[in-house]
């Protein structure tokens, strides 16, 4: 690895100009120490940065790069799209394309509308179960994220306190006291909590797969519970499969545990790598939206035919190249060569398809609150080592690494035992 002299100058510029150098602050390394690497351009498996260093990407953008980098298909799908038009702010044949391509395979929905990023498609799901209810409440986890929304920036409050306290500032206090915290596999709080406030729960919301504060999976019966719970005192389930959907497999984690929530949002990989979000759920919910009902919600870029273009390709190579069972394998192998690397020492290693999450303690959390911060320092203090021997990780302990269909197994098994050996030593210190 060369020293990335263009990567520090150009941080230096960007510092300038741009609050922290970054347009999303965990790009900027602050967790893990260092300054951040400027990216070039990526091939597959790999990306390169500015000073042409070659580095395994297992951040794949945050998720949504399934079939790595430059996939020609897609690649193809958007360049003629693009030279069709890059916008109209009219409707469009491929937003009905890829609507009807989502519904084919998403259990639950039978009608989506189409925005520009996963905040946006929570931020409208939640509103839309709010009209549709006629209530304001909602119940949202520690530890799940769900975009950057006011109401939704909420961490729990301290103590038995039920109502969040805002984790940005700038979110007034009144703005998230209709936000209810709870921990995740907390049967008992929740239930104490449509015993209070019931009758004024618009919806749960859940990332199913919890992956934005380390693999925090959950029991299927929690799950199950939620569905029975919402059901009982008519509030709606909303299942944020930002992350999860098109990832775990075709119905996400809705298909994965065998449960229809009453509406989900998607992001990531439904976009191909361009900029989308969707949610979706059942006619007579979704027909609530402006322009039939009373619920409003729009987007100057929304369903931009670009944008829907390469979504629609990613979705039919997913398809024709039986991906999910290819990602799974990927992921086992990938899962057994770490757990056996690291048999002797009290690491975990979570998995659902191709995203991974290496636990740094003895027992495998279920909630935000068990998650040991010394295992996260570890991590942390392993990114720089692994980006100078060519592999980039996510830059912060709290993320999921992402397997793609460009990943070689000989790029996995080699990264597994860079990864694995690095842990094993900064343990024996
Ligand atoms: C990424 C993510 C979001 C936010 O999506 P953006 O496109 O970053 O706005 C929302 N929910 C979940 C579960 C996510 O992982």
């Amino acid at each position: 690895m060369v020293e990335p002299i263009k990567s520090q100058q150009t941080f230096a510029r960007a510092t300038q100009v741009i609050p922290g150098g970054v347009s999303s602050p965990v790009r900027a390394f602050r967790a893990v120490g260092g300054d951040p690497i400027f990216m070039d351009r990526g091939e597959g498996a790999f990306m390169f940065d500015l000073d042409g260093n070659r580095y395994l990407d297992f951040c794949g953008s945050w998720g949504p790069l399934i079939l790595g980098h430059v996939h020609p298909e897609v690649v193809e799908a958007v360049q003629r799209a693009v030279s069709k038009g890059m916008t109209f702010g009219t409707a469009t044949a491929v937003e009905v394309e890829l609507a009807e391509m989502i519904i084919s395979k998403v259990e639950p929905l039978e009608m989506v509308r189409f925005v520009s990023s996963g905040t946006e498609a929570v931020m409208s799901a939640v509103r839309l179960a709010r009209g549709f209810t006629h209530r304001d409440k909602i119940i949202k986890f520690n530890g799940c994220y769900h975009g950057h929304s006011d109401y939704l920036l909420v961490k729990a409050g301290s103590g038995l306190a039920t109502f969040g306290t805002p984790s940005s500032a700038g979110v007034p206090e009144d703005f998230v006291k209709h936000t209810l915290v709870a921990e995740l596999d907390d049967a008992k709080e929740v239930t104490s909590l449509f015993e209070q406030y019931g009758k004024d729960i618009a919806a749960v919301i859940i990332e199913p797969i919890p992956a934005n504060n380390g693999l925090l999976l959950q029991r299927p019966e929690f799950l199950r519970f939620l569905r029975d719970v919402t059901a009982k005192h008519g509030a709606l389930l909303i299942f944020d499969e930002v992350i999860s959907g098109f990832r775990v497999g075709w119905g996400g984690a809705a298909e994965h545990y065998g449960i229809t929530p009453d509406l989900m949002t998607f992001g990531k990989v439904i976009g191909g790598g361009m900029p989308v979000g969707a949610f979706g759920g059942r006619r007579e919910i979704m027909e609530q939206l402006a322009p039939l009902g009373a619920v409003y919600q729009a987007g100057t870029l929304s369903g931009n035919p670009v944008a829907m273009a390469a979504g629609i390709a990613t979705l039919k190579i997913l398809e024709r190249d039986n991906v999910f069972v290819k990602l799974d394998a990927l992921g086992l192998s990938f899962e057994r060569a770490l757990k056996t690397a690291l048999c002797d020492v009290p690491v975990g290693v979570v998995r659902v398809g191709s995203i991974v999450w290496i636990a740094l303690q003895n027992k495998l959390p279920r909630r935000a609150i068990d998650i040991d911060e010394r295992g996260i320092s570890i991590y942390n203090a392993m990114h720089r080592d692994l980006l100078n021997a060519g592999v980039y990780l996510p830059p912060s302990g709290y993320e999921v690494m992402f397997i793609s269909t460009a990943h070689a197994q000989s790029d996995l098994d080699g990264a597994a035992d860079l990864i694995a050996n690095n842990i094993i030593s900064r343990l024996k210190l």
